[in-house]
């Protein structure tokens, strides 16, 4: 008997889940995706300028077009069906929604026009229909970008980036065209642990001494000789290879370059600053105790437009699936949540690690799920699974996306590419939906 698997959420994890499945056999996977477009951070997240790692979708694509694989896009659970209804309809369900939600701050003025967390500005700089108004300040001369990990560097680096390096980008339109505009000056990247802390990748942080037009920096004083003993060997060297980085930053970068991007580390933000909308923000000066920080009572007021706290991220209440408020993630126990209910990826774990470490939780889910649901199915006790979704969504005159409608978005966006761009995004949905109207033609 044939296994019916939905996955919700067409993102690495959720791919990966599906390839786990499949090299079991016997079964039927149908993808469930919120928005009309697959691949979820690899298209949202990943930062624009880095196609190379955007490449991964290839797998990703082999895996969509297995004649066991389905995709259903522009369908959302707990709007248009309920998890009940879901689970009702399928053998077994892995959740693969992500973390798409900010993590606060936590200090007074956050909610000040001009904070903008780094999954709105990520997503929209990468053309996601979430965030297609967005609209961040960019008028004014200097931007903070708060947190020290790669996402971070992503922001602070498209920021600075001159329309020539990011032309062969898939950067939205509208971004680059705003940030092309910006009379930005200086992005101030504040850390509030030190660079032996920081969780920049070397690569990421290496890339940062090539910026055509600004120059990276960061005060000498604040880096360690070299990296403290007592880490395990692999952390040492992954901190001596930055530390090394750093120091060629603190030489001061080209003067001659009109940006500059500069490193703020044991500096810990407290309060926004401003009236109507952000003019500024108020750090404070940390030290380390056991590595943990503590304030030194020394605070500084750092004039600025705009603020994008890029401290991590959080996953969102579904109905019906238990959740962990405090670390902001899927309850769940090795990627079970109950029977027949699993979860892989960032809702499962936090947003932690980079894609392919998403692989580990697919195959996990793939392996409770033979042992505890395979027996069942065997003895007859199989669900509908993708009759039954269909049925239910035409019932409901709900519009949904297949793969095929998938490769015609696909193929406008490569149609309307110039400049050595790969592709020129849709950043709505609406525009999507229309296109397909059009038989795929592009519009007037
Ligand atoms: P991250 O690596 O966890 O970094 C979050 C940063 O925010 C840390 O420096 C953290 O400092 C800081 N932070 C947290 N709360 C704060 C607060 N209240 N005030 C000030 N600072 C605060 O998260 P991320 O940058 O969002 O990245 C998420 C994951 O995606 C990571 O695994 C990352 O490597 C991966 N990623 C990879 C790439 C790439 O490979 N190119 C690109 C983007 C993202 P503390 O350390 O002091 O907590």
């Amino acid at each position: 008997m044939t296994l019916s698997v939905a996955i919700v959420g067409s993102g690495p994890s959720g791919f990966y889940a599906a390839e786990a499945l499949l090299q079991q056999g016997e079964v039927a996977i149908d993808l469930i995706e919120r928005l009309p477009t697959p691949f979820g951070l690899v298209r949202g997240g990943v930062a624009p300028d880095h196609q190379t790692t955007k490449q991964v979708v290839r797998a990703f694509e082999r895996t969509a077009q297995d004649e066991a694989v389905a995709y259903f896009g522009n369908v959302e659970i707990g709007r248009d069906l309920s998890m009940d209804e879901l689970r009702g309809l399928y053998d077994a369900v892995i959740l693969a929604v992500g973390a798409p939600a900010d993590r606060p701050l936590g200090i007074p003025g956050e909610g000040l026009p001009g904070v903008v967390g780094s999954a709105a500005f990520v997503g929209w700089y990468n053309g996601h229909p979430d965030f297609a108004g967005t609209d961040p300040p960019l008028d004014g001369r200097r931007a903070v970008v708060v947190g020290n990990g790669n996402v971070a560097l992503d922001v602070a680096r498209v920021l600075v980036k001159t329309p020539q390096e990011m032309a062969a980008s898939d950067i939205a339109c509208e971004a680059a065209a705003a940030i092309g505009a910006a009379p930005l000056e200086e992005v101030v990247l504040l850390g509030r642990r030190g660079p032996v802390e920081a969780r920049f990748s070397y690569k990421e942080l290496r890339e940062m001494g090539s910026l055509a037009a600004a120059a990276t920096v960061v005060a000498e004083d604040q880096l360690p000789e070299e990296a403290p003993a007592g880490l395990p060997e692999r952390d040492r060297r992954v901190v001596a290879r930055n530390l090394e980085i750093l120091r060629g930053f603190a030489a001061g970068g080209d003067p001659a370059k009109p940006k500059r991007v500069r490193f703020e580390f044991y500096a810990r933000p407290v309060a926004v600053l401003g009236g109507a909308r952000v003019e500024g923000l108020r750090w404070e000066r940390t030290a380390l105790r056991d590595g943990r920080v503590v304030g030194t009572g020394e605070t500084h007021d750092l004039p600025c437009g705009l603020i994008v706290p890029a401290i991590g991220y959080r996953s969102i209440r579904l109905a019906g699936v238990p959740f962990d408020a405090e670390r902001g993630r899927l309850r769940n126990r090795d990627g079970r949540i109950a029977e027949g209910l699993y979860c892989v990826g960032w809702c499962r774990r936090g947003p932690s690690g980079v894609i392919g470490s998403n692989k580990q939780d697919g195959d996990q889910a793939a392996a409770t799920i033979a042992r505890e649901i395979r027996p069942r199915v065997a003895a007859g006790g199989g669900k509908p699974g993708r009759a039954g979704l269909r049925r239910l969504l035409a019932e409901r005159s709900l519009r949904w996306i297949d793969y095929p409608d998938w490769l015609a978005i696909d193929a406008a966006e490569r149609a309307a590419a110039t400049g050595g761009a790969p592709r020129r995004k849709f950043v709505t949905v609406a525009d999507m939906l229309a296109l397909l109207d059009r038989g795929g033609q592009p519009g007037a």
